[in-house]
């Protein structure tokens, strides 16, 4: 199985889809202090994890909060759908102001098993022409990662894959 080396001092992307186990990952491998969020900062912005409509305030939040644990050289994992390359763009930038090797991390545990998930959630009710559409864009954008600023890309094909996998530190 898949072992994932990241180094000490990082920014970390999540890449997945709605349902694809991102928040779940991210919890099981890193510190609650070293994640950030775009629902936890929808929830500090507008009391609501889940209203789109604060989407602008929650990333500059989640962007603020970025720079400045980046600044502090602090590992930062950045837990939102991140599926187009603009939703990557600013945080691989902010990462290069302060010489952070950026890491992508793909979860893609296929479009069957994300839907079956967040039928199961009730704060997630989209069509599902939703998770198809970030599935689409996180494929076309796959190869084009490493020209992004992403120095490490991990692809994680399938559940198995995401559970077998094991993430540990640089020193
Ligand atoms: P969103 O983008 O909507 O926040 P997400 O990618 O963060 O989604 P999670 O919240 O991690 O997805 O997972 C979605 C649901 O699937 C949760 O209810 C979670 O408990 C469940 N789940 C995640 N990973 C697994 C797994 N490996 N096996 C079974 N259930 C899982
Ligand atoms: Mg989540």
């Amino acid at each position: 199985s898949a072992a994932i080396t990241v180094p000490d001092f990082a920014l970390v992307v999540l890449i997945g889809a709605s349902g694809a186990g991102k928040s779940t990952f991210a919890r099981r491998h890193f510190r609650p202090t070293e994640i950030v969020s775009s629902d936890a900062c929808r929830g500090i912005v507008a009391d609501d994890e889940t209203d789109q409509g604060a989407t602008p305030d929650a990333f500059a939040l989640l962007n603020a909060i970025l720079d400045l644990r980046l600044k502090n050289r602090r590992l930062t994992v950045v837990d939102a759908t991140n599926v187009r390359p603009d939703d990557r763009r600013k945080l691989v930038e902010v990462a290069r102001r302060w010489h952070a090797l950026s890491v992508a991390i793909v979860l893609d545990s296929g479009e069957d098993v994300c839907r079956a998930r967040n039928a199961a959630r009730p704060d997630r009710v989209f069509g599902p022409h939703v998770i198809r559409n970030q599935m689409a864009s996180l494929r076309r954008g796959l190869r084009g990662l490493p020209r992004e600023g992403f120095r490490q890309v991990h692809a994680l094909r399938s559940e198995a894959e995401i559970a077998a996998v094991t993430v540990s530190r640089q020193r």
